[in-house]
């Protein structure tokens, strides 16, 4: 099964919840459309940087290429809800479709990775592809990583997050 936003009008990563149990999305929507992908954060994150390493490369190639941050509008950022997430997402790529001049991300269910030409024909496979502007994917991964850096504060005596439950902190020696 295969899910197509082209172009998408709407695309996010973000998440909800409270800091320490926060759950992650990637959103895309074309008008009353929704696809819903659930994530972990650590995808947002590696998403992000992908983004930007694989618009730099776009860049090499197209000098004139549109990727400035400012959009004609200013860019949903919200979830749009009922938040109905897909699937979990496993493998996350990228591409470029130089016709359309358009980014794709292509988002695959967790645990359903098969051969590449067998896809097709696996009715079992959902797949997702999201087509949109490189503004509007530059946008999202900086979205997304503030969201990701925005989580749970950090001590600064083991580095490791503090719980909103508090923290049993390996390095006080029994000290708060
Ligand atoms: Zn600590």
């Amino acid at each position: 099964m295969l899910i197509e936003i082209k172009p998408a009008d709407h695309l996010i990563a973000s998440c909800v919840g409270k800091p320490g149990n926060r759950t992650f999305y990637i959103q895309a929507a074309k008008e009353d459309e929704i696809l819903t992908i659930l994530c972990e954060k650590f995808q947002v994150k590696q998403l992000a940087g992908g983004i930007r390493q694989f618009v730099e490369r776009l860049l090499e190639k197209h000098p004139n290429l549109e990727t400035s941050g400012l959009l004609d509008t200013l860019p949903d950022l919200a979830l749009r809800r009922p938040i109905d997430p897909l699937f979990r997402v496993g493998e996350i790529g990228i591409g470029y479709d130089e016709e359309s001049e358009l980014m794709v991300l292509i988002a695959q269910e967790l645990g359903q990775e098969v051969q590449e030409d067998d896809y097709q024909d696996d009715p079992e496979t959902v797949k997702a592809r999201i087509w949109a502007t490189c503004s509007q994917m530059l946008q999202m991964a900086d979205h997304g990583e503030k969201q990701v850096l925005s989580g749970r504060p950090i001590c600064g005596n083991c580095m490791q997050p503090i719980d909103s439950e508090g923290h049993f902190c390996p390095n006080s020696n029994g000290h708060k």
